[in-house]
C-alpha cells in the first residue's frame, strides 16, 4: 500500500538536449514588464523600476507541443520568453555569483489570458486566474549552459503561422539574468530546480484555435506550440 491516500501528482520533468536525464521542476517565476517597448506597448513607464514577479505552477509548464484555448476568455495572448533554470540556489546571492546557479535556457511561453488579467489589474487583484492555469507555459527542451554558454545578447522571435510578431533581443532585458536572479533570492529561498521565465519583447498578440506559435531564441532549439 502506498503511504499515500491518493495517488500523488508525479513532479513536472522536462527534457534536456543531450543526456536521457530530466530537469526537475521546482517553482517558476515570472518577470512582468522586462523589456522597455513591452511595457510601453501595456502603457506602462519603460525607465528602471525594481522588477516584479508573480509565479506560475510546476504543473503549468508543458512540452506536448499544444496548447489547448483556456476556458472563460476570448482573448488569449502569447508571451515569448527566455527561461532560465537553476542547478542550485540559496539567498542573498550576488549578481557576480548568480550565473553559477544556473543550469541552463529554454525558450517558453508565458500565455495569458489578456481580458482577464485586464480586469484583474483594475481592481488590484492577483493574476492567478489570468496567468497560473493549466498548460499556461509551454516550454521547449532544456540546453545546458555548459553546451550553449550564458546569453546576454540574441534574436528572440515569435512567430504565428510563419508571420513574425514578436521580434526583439535578448540585450533589451531592463534586468538582466544575473540581476533577475540575485533580486529574486533576496526575497525567496532559490534552489535548484527554480525556473525563470525573463519576460516577452513587444508585439504580444492574441492567438486563435488552429494557430501555430514559433518560439525562435538564437542559439536554442525551436519551441513549436499548436493552439488547439
Ligand atoms: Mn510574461
Amino acid at each position: 500500500m502506498s503511504q499515500f491516500p491518493f495517488e500523488p501528482k508525479t513532479m513536472t520533468t522536462l527534457p534536456i538536449v543531450g543526456t536521457k536525464a530530466r530537469f526537475p521542476v521546482n517553482r517558476v517565476y515570472c518577470v512582468g514588464r522586462n523589456y522597455a517597448d513591452h511595457a510601453i506597448e501595456m502603457g506602462h513607464d519603460p525607465n528602471r523600476e525594481d522588477p516584479f514577479f508573480f509565479q506560475k505552477n510546476a504543473s503549468n509548464l508543458d512540452i506536448s507541443g499544444e496548447f489547448p484555448y483556456p476556458k472563460k476568455t476570448s482573448d488569449v495572448h502569447h508571451e515569448a520568453e527566455l527561461a532560465v533554470l537553476l542547478k542550485s540556489g540559496g539567498e542573498n546571492i550576488t549578481v557576480e555569483q548568480a550565473l553559477d546557479h544556473v543550469y541552463g535556457y529554454a525558450p517558453s511561453l508565458d500565455m495569458t489570458r489578456r481580458d482577464i488579467q485586464a480586469q484583474q489589474k483594475k481592481l488590484g487583484r492577483p493574476w492567478e486566474i489570468s496567468k497560473a492555469f493549466e498548460r499556461s507555459a509551454p516550454i521547449g527542451s532544456v540546453h545546458p549552459a555548459t553546451e550553449v554558454g550564458h546569453f546576454t545578447k540574441g534574436r528572440i522571435l515569435l512567430k504565428v503561422n510563419g508571420m513574425v510578431r514578436q521580434d526583439g533581443d535578448l540585450d533589451q532585458l531592463i534586468w538582466k539574468v544575473p540581476e533577475l536572479i540575485s533580486y529574486l533570492s533576496e526575497y525567496f529561498e532559490l534552489v535548484g530546480g527554480d525556473v525563470i521565465l525573463t519576460g516577452t519583447p513587444a508585439g504580444v498578440s492574441s492567438v486563435q484555435k488552429g494557430d501555430e506559435l514559433e518560439v525562435e531564441i538564437e542559439g536554442l532549439n525551436t519551441l513549436t506550440t499548436k493552439v488547439i
